[in-house]
């Protein structure tokens, strides 16, 4: 009994071994046989119309061959909202082997708002904000600007839009009142204005506009310093406030001049210096003790515009160059001009005149020629930069070719009149005009005639602007 027993014990035990061994190796022969599994989760959703890339599987024990066998089943279209699989499939002698990954394809962005105007808009205090306009687009159902809600309350106003899909957005625009834009001031007539002595000022007002007041024009509180009574200049002050309490200020300037005089010859030589001809009248008019004019250009010697000023005379600007092309083809190209004469007036005198005559006068319209109505501008720009032009009020004829010396007194003696002032138009280059002048002044003075030079003092010369 014990020995069978014995014996029992040791048969179980070999079975137990055996059982276990074929375990072991089945679960060892499971271990290694091929398989395919998903990379990434079993379960994705996709935004749809979006690009999807599956992540693909990983494998155990296949070789590349083996590997090629794999079958892919993937009709996943992101174009349409929908659950989708992707199955790979491995087959061999012995068995099939399939992993699978569910793809669910959904509207997930939501539509877009996209406001007119600025994120935070500001409207004048009393008034009312003017929408400014919307849109709203969704990348499922296109334009859905129609289905905007809107909701509007003091500061802000809030814009809602929902997608068929649900997709939720809002958008937000504050509301500021607020007006910190001052009221415009437009002057009628010039900015600058010259006023002969005694005359009196006549207001020409002024119109104002602003961003929130409609009226304010009736507002402007106009206020002067003007003795009309005293050359000067002065100023008009033209105020203006509006409801948010913006203040706006321009001035006009008024100046103040005197007539020239009546019997008085105001001599006025253009185009000098030159030597050989503006020396020599330099001399006559010393020697008869009589001061003149000088509107000069950046030609003849340096000397000559020392004299003009040592001896009394007064020096005015003419031109630079004296090439209408050029000084008339624009308000630059005069200034420019103007300001080299400006520049070699001052670095010889120390003299900053504020004197000039235009070449060709104001009236001429050869400057049409290189730039339409440039005359109009500058005849205004030139007041308002503090010039003075001075045109004349009679010709003498010097500048033209079939002028002789007694041509020139004949002409000059003749256009004087004892009423008025006379300021006559010659020109110090011109040899004739020199060997002219010492009869002139004779003649001048026998008939009773003063002489004057014109300074800043006096009312312009102007002649009818043509261009
Ligand atoms: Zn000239």
């Amino acid at each position: 009994m014990k020995i069978k027993k014995r014996r029992n014990v040791k048969s179980n035990m070999f079975l137990n071994i055996v059982l276990c061994s074929v375990f072991l190796l089945l679960f060892l022969l499971f271990l290694f046989v091929p398989k395919i599994y998903l990379k990434g989760d079993s379960k994705v959703t996709v935004n749809i119309n979006s690009k999807y890339e599956d992540k693909g599987i990983e494998t155990n024990f296949l070789n590349e061959k083996e590997k090629k066998k794999i079958k892919i089943i993937n009709n996943v279209n992101t174009s349409k909202k929908g659950t989708y699989e992707i199955k790979y499939i491995y087959k061999n002698n012995l068995y099939t082997y399939e992993v699978k990954r569910t793809i669910i394809v959904k509207d997930l962005s939501a539509p877009e708002i996209i406001l007119n105007g600025n994120k935070t808009e500001y409207y004048c205090p009393n008034g009312k904000y003017e929408e400014a306009g919307y849109k709203a687009y969704d990348n499922v159902d296109g334009d859905i600007t129609d289905k905007v809600e809107v909701t509007k309350d003091k500061d802000k106003i809030v814009y809602k839009v929902k997608d068929s899909s649900n997709n939720k957005s809002v958008v937000t625009r504050n509301l500021k009142e607020k007006d910190d834009e001052k009221p415009t001031i437009t002057l009628n007539g010039s900015t600058t204005v010259f006023l002969p002595l005694n005359e009196s000022y006549v207001e020409e007002g002024a119109t104002a506009t602003d961003n929130c007041d409609s009226e304010i024009t009736n507002n402007i509180d106009i206020t002067n310093n003007i003795d009309t009574s005293k050359v000067g200049d002065y100023e008009v002050k033209y105020k203006v406030k509006d409801k948010g309490n913006n203040e706006s200020l321009i001035t006009r300037k008024v100046k103040v001049r005197k007539d020239l005089e009546p019997n008085t010859i105001y001599l006025t030589f253009d185009d000098g210096p030159r030597d050989g001809t503006t020396d020599v009248i330099l001399d006559v008019l010393k020697e008869k003790g009589v001061k003149a004019t000088f509107f000069v250009t950046n030609n003849g010697s340096d000397e000559l515009i020392k004299r003009i000023v040592d001896e009394g005379h007064s020096i005015g600007i003419h031109t630079a160059s004296h090439k209408y092309d050029i000084i008339y083809a624009s308000v630059d190209n005069y200034f420019n001009d103007l300001e080299l004469v400006k520049q070699r007036i001052y670095n010889l005198t120390g003299v900053e005149t504020n004197l000039i005559r235009f070449p060709g006068g104001s009236s001429n319209t050869i400057s049409r020629k290189y730039s339409e109505g440039i005359m109009s501008t500058l005849t205004e720009e030139v007041m308002n930069r503090g010039y003075q032009y001075y045109d004349w009020n009679i010709e003498s004829g010097d500048s033209s070719f079939a002028m002789n010396e007694r041509k020139l007194y004949n002409s000059v003696t003749s256009s004087l009149s004892h009423d008025k002032y006379n300021v006559i138009l010659m020109h110090d280059t011109k040899t004739y005009t020199r060997d002219a002048l010492s009869a002139i002044i004779d003649y001048a003075y026998s008939n009773g005639y003063k002489f004057s030079a014109i300074t800043s003092n006096d009312m312009l010369i102007r002649q009818k602007v043509n261009n």
